[in-house]
């Protein structure tokens, strides 16, 4: 009988487990394995770009790439995985589970927003974490244009003043005005528990997302949360009202649940605390990645943090040694010293950092041609082609 890897997750990590398992199955002339993608959908949701407009074009399929390197994609929804039968009983339709076994597994399933227990937030809160919300809030924003001006229309708070929120709220200006006409007065706020903008980066970066919120007209509401959300508006915890048809959770993601029964650690977002190669350590046939794992990047104390900047190279790690496992070879301890930030600040530019103490290395247009290459070339899947894909998931190759 054939051997086989199981992938769970079709995101960055996942495909990237998939291509790297492929490439060292073929350098190791192993034509016997399997390597099977288990996901709702072939498809790439590219969340990065969630708070652009046009969110339906901000996908990949997947099946020529997969189809090209022989990787079978299996539709259905994991639900429960049986470590002692080594199989993972998955959702194919509504009413029918299924049992597949594996020889090696990756849980590549990802991440989510945490849903905020705010009243009001379920009814009239938006979140741009999985593409139906984002295209839920881009259908709404739609919808507001073809409304009579006002104070609310015009206003987007948005709650959570990190990447994500920032990256919103500075795009939201140009995405109000396409939408609303370009003399409209559009209102941004942020609003952000702690007590300074940016307060968890660099001062440098700090400047400059400071620098581009005053440029861009976009206030920041600092100390302070959400109390409540309705139709109108939201009122903080400090008892300021805001008036607006629009609120955008941002804050905090927490890695899937999956995998919940197995005996692990797990750090305060849900990851696994996996070794050097990627294994859940209790379990040598079960590997996690990209946000499902809680990773060392290096020897000075730095982490892997749930970003597709990490998911790509802890995928291309994951399925590289899930193969060498399975084959008794040595496999490759995971490091991945470069980090890098590049956030978008929407018309006012974008900025690019360098390394944990993010130094600012490119501003303004320079900086924003760097990040287009970035979210819309480099994360997206290689050519549907094996010697393309191959090269690419090489865990050595230079990435970042
Ligand atoms: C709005 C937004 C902006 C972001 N901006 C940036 C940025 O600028 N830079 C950056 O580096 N990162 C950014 N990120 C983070 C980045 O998108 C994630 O870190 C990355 O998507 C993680 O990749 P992943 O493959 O681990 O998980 P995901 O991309 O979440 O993919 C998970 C996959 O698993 C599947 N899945 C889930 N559960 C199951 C199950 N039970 N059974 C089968 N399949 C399942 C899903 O369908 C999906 O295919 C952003 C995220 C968001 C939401």
């Amino acid at each position: 009988m054939k051997q086989r890897i199981l992938i769970i997750g079709s995101g960055f990590a996942g495909m990237w487990s998939a291509i790297s398992a492929a490439r060292l199955a073929h350098l190791q002339g192993n034509t016997s394995l399997e390597i099977a993608v288990l996901a709702p959908e072939p498809t790439l949701y590219v969340r990065p770009r969630f708070y652009e407009a046009n969110v339906s074009t901000l996908t990949a399929d997947l099946q020529p790439l997969f189809t090209a390197l022989n990787i079978r994609f299996i539709a259905g929804y994991a639900s429960w995985i049986d470590e002692r039968k080594k199989g993972v009983w998955y959702q194919a339709t509504d009413t029918e589970s299924v049992f597949i076994s594996y020889d090696k597994l990756i849980i590549a399933s990802g991440s989510r927003l945490r849903s905020p227990d705010i009243a009001g937030f379920a009814e009239y809160g938006f979140d741009i974490d999985q593409h139906d919300n984002a295209m839920r809030l881009e259908n709404h924003l739609n919808a507001l244009a073809k409304q009579p001006e006002s104070l609310a229309r015009n206003t987007v708070v948005v709650c959570g003043g990190g990447f994500t929120g920032i990256e919103l709220a500075t795009e939201m200006p140009s995405r109000l005005k396409a939408l609303f006409g370009k003399d409209t007065d559009t209102k941004i706020v942020v609003v952000e528990r702690g007590s300074a903008i940016g307060g968890r980066y660099s001062q440098a970066l700090r400047d400059i997302i400071t620098n581009a919120s005053d440029e861009l007209g976009i206030e920041w509401h600092l100390n302070s949360g959400v109390e409540t959300i309705d139709k109108s508006g939201v009122t903080l915890q400090d008892g300021t009202r805001i008036e607006t048809a629009t609120v955008v959770w941002t804050a905090g993601v927490k890695a899937s649940p999956l995998g919940e029964n197995l005996v692990a650690s797990r750090d305060a977002s849900g990851r696994f605390v996996v070794t050097e190669q990627l294994q859940i350590p209790a379990y040598s046939d079960i590997f996690a990645t990209g946000d499902m794992a809680h990773a060392k990047t290096d020897d000075n104390g730095n982490t892997a943090l749930m970003s597709c900047q990490h998911a790509i190279q802890l995928g291309k790690y994951a399925g590289h040694n899930a193969v060498a496992s399975l084959m008794g070879i040595k496999g490759l301890p995971y490091r991945q010293i470069n980090y890098v930030t590049c956030l978008d600040l929407g018309a006012w530019g974008a900025v690019y950092t360098e390394g944990w103490d993010q130094q600012v290395k490119l501003v303004r247009q320079e900086a924003k041609k760097l990040k287009a290459a970035i979210t819309g070339e480099l994360i997206y899947p290689p050519k549907a082609d094996r010697n393309v894909a191959f090269a690419a998931a090489d865990p050595l190759a230079k990435f970042v």
